[in-house]
């Protein structure tokens, strides 16, 4: 396999100016007919003449011609995975082709595919090549006009980007349809769907009065669960409008959903294509998580429309470009609807659980990667999520206005073109300097863009002095960041931290250093900002009362920046910051700091037993604090996620056992279900009266429920048992499954009982049924690997669906008594399904290959077990996706 380097991207030596595209859709096949306007580009004009490499993957070609004249198969090359035409002219031409595909027999769901009775396409990043002979490069934007031609019966809906110019009645019980989209854009944002839809439409009106007619299809039957979909749409519209002064731009948006889908929606200018489970929910069929999650991306894929599809990407390196900037955009909607506090609390869990731990493995990588195999696996956690952090640092370092500076004159200056992460920054930098003129800059800009091109999560060293009889506090900080593949040295980056003081009566104690920059109330009290830019710093703080002990620290305030801590603050200060400080992120980060600590010491055998009775009281305390809500309750008190209690168990020379730590988290449950009893049933009972309220009112007192369920059970409570039992059958999915969820570890007759009777409840309606998948793949008893063999020979399991394939196999990667057993069978069965989702799906395979990839972590037996299944995988025939992903993992 050969790496695409950025350091290797040129100029396209031809540009594009229109792609006319006749698309014949047949019962077995379909026929593309392409005429595509080049013109030599003058900004490779120094690079010479040179052949034009069109790419195409399993495409006959049919026809050939250039300006209307046939080409002779002496002028050009036909490959394996395209077209090179030898000397095409020095100047404008027409090059016209006709080619046949096979969508109904396409299982990668890349290209035109068929899914359900439905033709589909997805194209990002590189599926066009599957449709039709193209340069398929994000830089060359081009004017789509698209002729669809397909049978009425079977396909009586027709659509495309842009606006729909006409349609039409063919012979033979044919109809037609013609699509225009004004805005040129790149290939990979290219969509096409037809088939049998049912259509929700209703009206929108921009803040400038243009009329839009929002459109949503669904499958026959699903049109009642569109409300929410369609709600959301109108929500993320306005949102835009007000807080960015971005409007949409054409007279009509779609949104489709499908069955077989390999992401979870696709922002393909005004054709948004969608992971049905994304689009289809209402209070019975989905969880609040659930409808959260489709709102935010709903809006996700929304706001790409001005950054995604206006300003596209010039070329993969630059992903997170569009995904880092509208991750942080979807996060700030769905904080200013629900809350930023909770919003942030449950970006920081994800952030820790999925991009640290990529972060600390193989396939670590930058934002701004330098090297690819194959682009598909670069769609990660570092570039959506770390990418969002990124631009969220830039946003406190600046503040909301001069970020805001920033964001329009990056508009302004690349709307309508292919821009780079650096033209971003750019744009930031010039916003900043004017805000900062006649003023020291607050930071090096030129050092932040290490952030784009350091992989690693930095380490921040803290050390205190503390003076007392002078109230004088000093913080030595040491930062660093571990070495990852290729990149044994990092430099020192700018890191924003901010921090508050709190006092021994639970105050918000006022802060005074000279590098210090006072944060606006909602960072907590008298926060303040410092940046740390150098690998030592030293921090003094005067002024502070003159006390024995020293002020307790509250640092990383709403997690300032993607980084870890390294500072040994005691239990007593942690329980203090868990009590009083104002910053809601870094009281519940105190929180989590104990929990684990007191997970990893049960995990080894020993329970911390003046720890335990330390947080039991101050869970306590918190479950009777009347000034805060249920949801925050519930937030206080979860725990940390398997993958991050592995991560704090890698300490030194130890090894995480995640077996032990899944039961160690689990042994914990059932000590604070037994020791809170009391305030824990009485919340409960506080806390029935909202279960059937009506999402987003109630969530919090579900959430709370779902807790007090899980712990309950944990402490073999029989009427919480029954209760959860009954959730299954009543009328809220968000109940259903947390009483599913509480009775997942626990091998009795109501888990039994509940997942019959969700089984049967729900068997018809597959998006739901994943779930059902899921847990079962999940449950960490009995034989669980016959288990999962089974789930996958479930007559209502599909392995073409990647919603299906995700709940199987990744809830048995998430179920760690069996995935982790001793003997490593868990290891190996992963492996032989790999190899055969591979042989459908690549794209799907090689992201779940990465369960494999952190051979390395464990124990010498667990390594070697995992890693014998990963040279398993290799020695299989395997896609250049997944080859990349195996040869990754074995390689560091
Ligand atoms: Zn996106």
């Amino acid at each position: 396999m050969t790496a695409v380097r950025l350091a290797d991207y040129r100029p396209a030596p031809y540009l594009l100016g229109r792609t006319d595209l006749t698309v014949r859709l047949w019962a077995d096949h379909a026929e593309v007919e392409a005429e595509l306007a080049f013109s030599p580009n003058p900004a490779a004009a120094e690079q010479g003449p040179a052949p034009l490499k069109l790419a195409g993957i399993d495409l006959t070609l049919e026809a050939l011609a250039i300006d209307g004249r046939p080409l002779d198969p002496a002028h050009y090359t036909l490959e394996r995975d395209g077209l090179i035409l030898h000397q095409p002219p020095q100047s404008p031409f027409v090059l016209h082709s006709r080619v046949r595909l096979h969508p109904h027999s396409n299982t990668t769901l890349e290209g035109l595919y068929v899914s359900g009775g439905l033709f589909t396409t997805q194209c990002e990043a590189e599926g066009f090549r599957r449709i039709t002979f193209h340069p398929d490069r994000p830089d060359l934007l081009s004017r789509f006009r698209v002729r669809i031609e397909a049978e009425q019966a079977s396909c009586p809906v027709l659509l495309c980007n842009g606006n729909c110019l006409e349609t039409g009645v063919l012979e033979r019980g044919r109809h037609y349809a013609i699509w225009d989209d004004p805005f040129p854009k790149p290939s990979y944002l290219f969509a096409l769907v037809a088939g049998v839809l049912e259509e929700a439409r209703e009206p929108f009106e921009t803040a400038s009065g243009r009329p839009v007619q929002l459109r949503l299809h669904v499958e026959p039957g699903d049109l009642p669960f569109t409300t929410h979909a369609m709600t959301s749409l109108k929500r993320a519209m306005r949102w835009d409008e007000e807080r960015y002064g971005l409007e949409y731009d054409l007279d009509e948006y779609n949104i489709v959903a499908v069955r077989h889908f390999n992401m979870g929606a696709m922002e393909n200018k005004s054709l948004n294509i969608f992971n049905s489970k994304l689009v289809l929910a209402d209070s019975e069929t989905a969880t609040d998580g659930e409808l959260e999650r489709i709102e935010s991306v709903i809006a996700h894929e929304y706001f790409h429309n001005w950054t995604g599809n206006r300003i596209t990407c010039r070329d993969w390196f630059q992903l997170s470009l569009k995904e880092g900037l509208t991750v942080f955009r979807d996060q700030s909607f769905t904080a200013d609807l629900h809350g930023a506090s909770l919003n942030r609390i449950e970006n920081v869990g994800l952030l820790r659980n999925t991009q640290f731990r990529e972060d600390a493995g193989p396939t670590a990588h930058p934002v701004q990667p330098d090297a690819y195999e194959v682009i598909d696996n670069f769609y990660t956690t570092t570039i959506y999520e770390k990418g969002s952090e990124v631009i969220r640092m830039l946003h406190t370092l600046l503040g909301e206005k001069t970020f805001m500076n920033g964001m329009a004159l990056y508009v302004s200056r690349h709307d309508g073109s292919a821009a780079t992460c650096d033209d971003f920054v750019q744009a930031m930098d010039d916003a900043a300097r004017e805000a900062w003129s006649g003023r020291p800059a607050a930071f090096d800009f030129g050092q932040f863009r290490r952030w784009y091109h350091q992989a690693g999560t930095p380490v921040l060293q803290i050390q205190r002095h503390w003076n007392g009889e002078r109230g004088e506090l000093t913080l030595h900080i040491q930062q660093h960041t571990p070495a990852t593949p290729c990149q044994p040295h990092k430099q020192p980056l700018v890191i924003p931290l901010a921090m508050g003081l709190v006092g021994q009566g639970g105050e918000a104690l006022p802060l005074h250093a000279a590098q210090a920059r006072q944060l606006p109330p909602q960072w907590g009290h008298h926060s303040q900002l410092v940046v740390i830019d150098q690998a030592e710093t030293e921090l003094r703080f005067t002024g502070l009362p003159q006390q024995h002990h020293p002020p307790a620290l509250s640092l990383l305030r709403q997690f300032s920046a993607p980084v870890k801590l390294e500072l040994g603050r005691p239990v007593a200060e942690l329980v203090h910051l868990l009590a009083h400080d104002s910053d809601p992120v870094a009281r519940w980060d105190a929180g989590q700091l104990l929990l684990r600590r007191g997970i990893l010491a049960r995990s080894q055998g020993e329970p911390d037993q003046q720890l335990e009775e330390e947080l039991a009281d101050a869970f306590a305390r918190i479950l009777a604090d009347p000034s805060l809500s249920q949801a925050s309750r519930a937030m206080l008190l979860s725990l940390p996620g398997q993958a991050e209690l592995e991560d704090a168990a890698s300490n030194g020379d130890l090894s995480p056992d995640p077996p032990a730590l899944f039961a160690a988290a689990q042994a914990l449950r059932r000590h604070l279900g037994e020791v809170l009893e009391e305030p824990l049933l009485q919340l409960l009972e506080a806390c029935e009266p909202q279960w059937t309220a009506i999402w987003p009112q109630g969530q919090g007192d579900r959430r709370l429920t779902g807790l007090i369920w899980s712990w309950r059970a944990a402490a073999a409570d029989a009427g919480v048992i029954d209760q959860a039992r009954q959730a299954v059958d009543g009328p809220s999915m968000t109940l259903a499954r947390l009483g599913l969820s509480a009775l997942q570890c626990h091998d009795l007759p109501q888990r039994q009982a509940a997942s019959d009777a969700f089984f049967a409840r729900w068997q018809h309606k597959p998006v739901i049924l994943d779930t059902w998948f899921a847990l079962e793949a999940a449950a960490p008893f009995g034989d669980g690997l016959a288990r999962v063999q089974r789930l996958l020979e479930h007559p209502r399991y599909d392995p073409n669906a990647p919603n299906s394939v995700r709940a199987v196999l990744g809830g048995l990667a998430g179920n760690a008594p069996v995935f982790h057993a001793p003997g490593g069978a868990g290891y190996r069965f992963m492996a032989e399904q790999i190899a055969a989702l591979d042989q459908r799906n690549p794209i799907t395979a090689s992201r779940l290959a990465k369960v494999l990839s952190r051979w390395r972590s464990y124990g010498s037996e667990r390594s070697d077990q995992m890693r014998a299944a990963l040279e398993h995988l290799d020695s299989c025939k395997l896609s250049t996706n997944t080859r990349e992903m195996v040869e990754l993992s074995l390689s560091q």
